[in-house]
């Protein structure tokens, strides 16, 4: 697909809902750099997913007015039982210690993050147990945030689900950028997801997927969101 077919489909609809997720943030890393030079510079707000226990005090210096905080689980360490998908919160390990741990990684970025910090859950590996949403918004955490297309906007009594659609690694291909044709493809075909979420990862992306989003962010008829305005959404803004 090209930027040309893209442009003209965003015009079709009358404009569009995006916004921003970047996983795996926590050490102060270079390659931190370019993403929140990018932000910056073309000012679109970033949702940064941060790890708690990696996270260090010093990143949070680094980060400007475009920029908030989620929760990436706690300590980003796979559970999962022999068969089980990869996650931080298995099946089998008894609930408590999972929202204990939840717990204590919220405490931990609300402390280190401030008033940047937005109290969602972004799950490693997408993924979180069922049973366990519900017992959240007592922690003081009002939204979840995975991937795909979601069962619900509300999956339980005061939690709001805002997925991201479009993740540009290509996860077994070398985890190189999956491409401006297949993001652009891909992104098309989840535009009825309003606001449609896309994903990158700070520490493993190049140039190349770099310049894809400084090239997106010239379309016109985005409208870019806030993590405070895709947890409050209701609907397109546009016009
Ligand atoms: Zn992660």
């Amino acid at each position: 697909m090209t930027w040309e077919e893209f442009e003209n489909e965003i015009a079709r609809r009358g404009g569009v809902d995006f916004w921003w997720r970047d996983d795996d943030a926590g050490p102060v890393l270079p390659a931190l750099e370019p993403l929140l030079k990018l932000s910056r510079d073309h000012k679109k707000p970033v949702a940064l997913a941060v790890i708690p226990q990696a996270a260090e005090p010093a990143l949070f210096g680094l980060l400007h007015d475009k920029v908030s905080v989620l929760q990436h689980g706690t300590d980003h360490r796979n559970r999962a039982a022999p068969g089980e998908k990869k996650t931080e919160y298995p099946g089998a390990e008894p609930i408590e210690a999972a929202l204990a741990r939840v717990a204590e990684g919220f405490e931990r970025l609300r402390t280190l993050a401030g008033p940047r910090f937005f109290p969602v859950l972004a799950p490693p590996w997408n993924r979180v147990r069922e049973d366990l949403l519900g017992k959240l918004p007592a922690l003081g955490i009002r939204g979840v945030s995975a991937y795909g297309v979601r069962a619900t906007a509300r999956p339980a009594p005061g939690l709001m689900q805002v997925n991201t659609h479009v993740d540009v690694v290509a996860w077994r291909a070398g985890r190189r950028f999956i491409g401006e044709d297949r993001a652009l493809e891909l992104a098309t075909k989840r535009l009825g997801e309003q606001p449609l979420g896309w994903l990158t990862h700070h520490a493993l992306h190049d140039a190349d997927t770099w310049r894809f989003f400084e090239r997106l962010f010239q379309v016109r008829g985005i409208r870019w969101l806030s993590a405070h305005e895709v947890f409050s959404y209701t609907g397109l803004g546009h016009g």
